[in-house]
């Protein structure tokens, strides 16, 4: 298990990062945490012949709020979400969905950054960038753009992302009074999910959903909105039928995977019993 040669670039600015991600663009690789990159280099699976790791950029590794917004940088790892007391105070969903990440050696070294430009359909993170109606930061030669999250994946290890572009850091908002959850179905060996279910409603004082943001990952190609079920849930109280009513559309119109984890049917099943769960959760939050 080991990989091909490569050249190893370490630099210390994001402008050195991108001008050689642009000067190799056909051959590089970003590597951040090495979670999921280096298991694939090991295997043979990528071969880059130049690899940029970004660790010992300045600036991207820090959690800070700004007005309404949290801002996480791309190197943050799954742990330090994990154990942010600002994200728990401000965002408990994002340390919760934390938590449920693979074991603490990959909390560890595995960062949201990564997590979020190697659009794993199984990862974590997209349900929950999804759920907060994030907006993911990335810095290229034309300098830096904004992209929102439903724009962002486009399919199987698939985003917009060019390859002289760095994903630096993730904006969400404040959720206040906003209720949250994650929930996940996965086998131990792994952790990724087979259905993971990240829910955020705005209650108002009669009991009304104002608003409702569901992201789904591990079911199709890559995370989705099921905009069917966050439709039936906004502007009605949340009572056992309408949840349950609302998750059974969660996987209208989406090309549901089957894999050694179980067929399409069972999977679709599984999402609409785990999205009425997260509803439920939140709501008892
Ligand atoms: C045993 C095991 C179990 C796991 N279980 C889970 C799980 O339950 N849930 C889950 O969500 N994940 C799981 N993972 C994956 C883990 O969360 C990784 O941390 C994550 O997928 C990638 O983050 P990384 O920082 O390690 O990225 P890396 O492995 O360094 O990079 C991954 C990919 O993204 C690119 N990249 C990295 N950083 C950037 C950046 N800032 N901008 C642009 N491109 C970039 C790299 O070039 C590479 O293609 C598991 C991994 C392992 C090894």
């Amino acid at each position: 298990m080991i990989p091909g040669s490569f050249e190893y670039f370490s630099p210390r600015s994001l402008a050195d990062a991108v001008k050689y991600l642009a000067d190799h663009r056909d051959d590089v690789k970003i590597l951040s945490g090495g979670q999921s990159l280096l298991p694939l280099m090991k295997m043979r699976l990528s071969k880059p012949a130049y690899v940029v790791d970004i660790g010992r950029i300045p600036g991207l590794a820090a959690i800070s709020e700004l007005d309404d917004s949290l801002i996480v940088g791309a190197l943050v790892t799954h742990e330090q979400i994990e154990s942010s007391e600002l994200l728990k105070a401000k965002c408990p969903l994002m340390p919760q969905t934390a938590t449920t990440i693979a074991d603490v050696q990959v909390r560890n070294r595995g960062t949201i950054g990564g997590s979020i430009a190697h659009a794993d359909p199984a990862g974590d993170w997209p349900a929950a960038v999804i759920a907060l109606d994030a907006e993911i930061r990335v810095f290229g030669p034309s300098g830096e753009r904004w992209v929102k999250c439903d724009d962002f994946f486009l399919g199987l290890l698939m985003s917009v992302l060019e390859p002289d572009e760095i994903v630096t850091g993730i904006k969400f908002p404040v959720t206040g009074g906003d209720k949250t959850a994650y929930q996940k179905a996965a086998p131990r060996s792994s952790g990724f999910a087979v259905t993971g279910v990240a829910v955020r409603l705005g209650m108002d004082s009669t009991g009304t959903c104002t608003r409702a943001a569901i992201g789904i990952t591990g079911v199709a190609d890559k995370a989705y909105r099921p905009e069917r079920t966050e439709q039936m849930l906004t502007g009605k109280k949340l009572d056992a039928t309408t949840i349950e009513q609302a998750a059974a559309e969660s996987t209208r119109n989406i090309e549901v995977i089957e894999d050694i984890n179980g067929s399409s049917e069972y999977r679709a099943h599984l999402t609409h019993v785990y999205v009425a769960r997260a509803i439920q959760e939140a709501l008892n939050r």
